[in-house]
């Protein structure tokens, strides 16, 4: 059981309190504190290793999301993002929601699918049935292919053949435990695809994974008590059916299907980034999901239940996440991480990950519904025009407020703005 901290003016204080803070609640190891404190980066020769052609390190803001409540565990949960307000919404919304019983998930199952596509088959039928009849020889070559997988209780599970125009596409599932199983299913089908020639008498024209991760499937809900919506109880109900209607435009209209899943995904990729994982692989598999039924759809649906008088939330993705594999052992700031969620299995990981997309999608629906989305953008676009402009800390406050008031909000403004304040002090 993880318990709910204490993180009293977390927000308020300076990043190097809130290390300490995050030692004290013995989220962090001194090693770990020590690296945060010297904003040590990604060692240049370990950056070196992970790609070509290295020259240097980017670095991103690491924030902490408080006191997630999932299944009645609390996450703290860390966000690499570079867009302002994010963090601040997930906080929001995960605090509304805590507060109404806090976000329930479910895993579906976890399981990766790859795929060797057959093509130069001479008759489709024939080379269905003897793919068939040939499973359990398949499975054996694939496991035999990986086989520490296999001693990890994982490996290849099962097969299947879909026709497709004049290709014939072999399936194959498999349990990767805890990695994301790129290069393992990858082998895996590279070992079977000249068996395959064989038996169905065709070609292979390429034997690789599919992020399409239609077996690693995770469900997050929640409930929106209507108090936490507006203290005005009319108003409650009207904003709740309205985030209902936001839910529905989305599942309608394109253009803002898209935008609502940008919403969703400003919480799965903060995550995704943080604990090393492939966020390409995250975002094709959500963008295939949202079109799954021929349509590109809203991810997530909303609906206000007139019984329980409360907001009801859905979000279903393929979450196809790992705690090992890839670059995620080489990174030193994945590893704290991993530390400040208490070391989740994927399984786990997957379902703090697609709760947050749930947070996310909330906070702006209900900003967009309510007051829009803009006014609640203004400081922190006065705030970023200010620091681009130039302004030292203690400056921010002053020029930020006549930024808000100022028309064109704009750097230039900013700059001339700035000036005006030296040139008074
Ligand atoms: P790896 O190739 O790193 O394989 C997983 C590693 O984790 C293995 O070395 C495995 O050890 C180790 N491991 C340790 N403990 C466990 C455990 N409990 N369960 C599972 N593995 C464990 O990673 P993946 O095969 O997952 O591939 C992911 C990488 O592939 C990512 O970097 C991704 O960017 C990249 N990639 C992605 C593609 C895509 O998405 N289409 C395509 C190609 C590459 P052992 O071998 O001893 O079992």
């Amino acid at each position: 059981m993880k318990s709910k901290i204490n993180w009293t003016a977390f927000s308020k204080k300076e990043p190097e309190e809130r290390i300490a803070m995050l030692s004290e609640k013995m989220l962090l190891s001194s090693a770990n504190q020590d690296y945060l404190k010297k904003q040590a980066l990604l060692p240049l020769d370990v950056a070196n290793q992970m790609t070509e052609n290295v020259i240097g390190r980017l670095a991103l803001p690491f924030s902490l999301v408080p006191n997630v409540n999932i299944n009645g565990d609390y996450y703290q949960v860390p966000f690499v993002t570079e867009e302002p307000s994010v963090v601040a919404a997930a906080s929001y919304a995960s605090k509304i929601i805590d507060k109404s019983g806090g976000f329930k998930t479910k895993l579906q199952n976890r399981q990766m699918i790859g795929q060797v596509a057959l093509y130069h088959c001479d008759d489709l039928v024939k080379s269905k049935m003897a793919i068939k009849e040939a499973e359990k020889l398949l499975l054996d070559i694939a496991n035999q292919a990986y086989p520490s997988i296999v001693k990890r209780g994982g490996g290849a599970k099962s097969l299947w053949t879909e026709e497709k125009d004049e290709f014939l596409i072999v399936y194959l599932s498999v349990d990767t435990q805890e990695a994301m199983g790129a290069n393992m299913l990858n082998t895996m089908l590279e070992a079977i695809s000249s068996e395959l020639e064989k038996i169905a008498h065709a070609d292979s024209l390429m034997a690789i994974l599919s992020n399409y991760a239609t077996e690693s499937l995770v469900t997050a809900t929640c409930e929106v008590r209507l108090n936490y919506l507006s203290r005005n109880k009319e108003e409650a109900k009207i904003l709740a059916k309205k985030i209902e209607l936001a839910s529905k435009l989305a599942q309608v209209d394109i253009y803002r299907a898209t935008t609502h899943n940008k919403g969703i995904l400003n919480g799965i990729d903060a995550i995704v980034l943080t604990t090393g994982n492939d966020w390409r692989a995250i975002e094709s598999a959500c963008h295939a999901f949202a079109c799954k039924d021929g349509q590109y759809r809203g991810l997530s649906q909303w609906q206000f239940n007139t019984k329980t008088q409360k907001l009801e939330g859905q979000l279903t993705l393929p979450m196809p996440i790992a705690t090992k594999g890839g670059s995620i052992g080489l990174n030193p700031s994945v590893q704290i991480a991993h530390d400040c969620l208490g070391n989740p299995k994927a399984k786990e990981l997957a379902q703090i990950i697609v709760a947050m997309g749930l947070a996310q999608n909330f906070a702006a629906l209900k900003a967009l519904t309510n007051q829009g989305i803009q006014a609640g953008h203004m400081k922190l676009q006065a705030k970023s025009l200010a620091l681009l402009a130039g302004a030292q800390h203690a400056e921010l406050p002053l020029l930020m407020k006549q930024l808000i008031k100022s028309k064109p909000m704009n750097l230039e403004t900013a700059k001339s703005l700035l000036e005006s304040i030296r040139n008074e002090n």
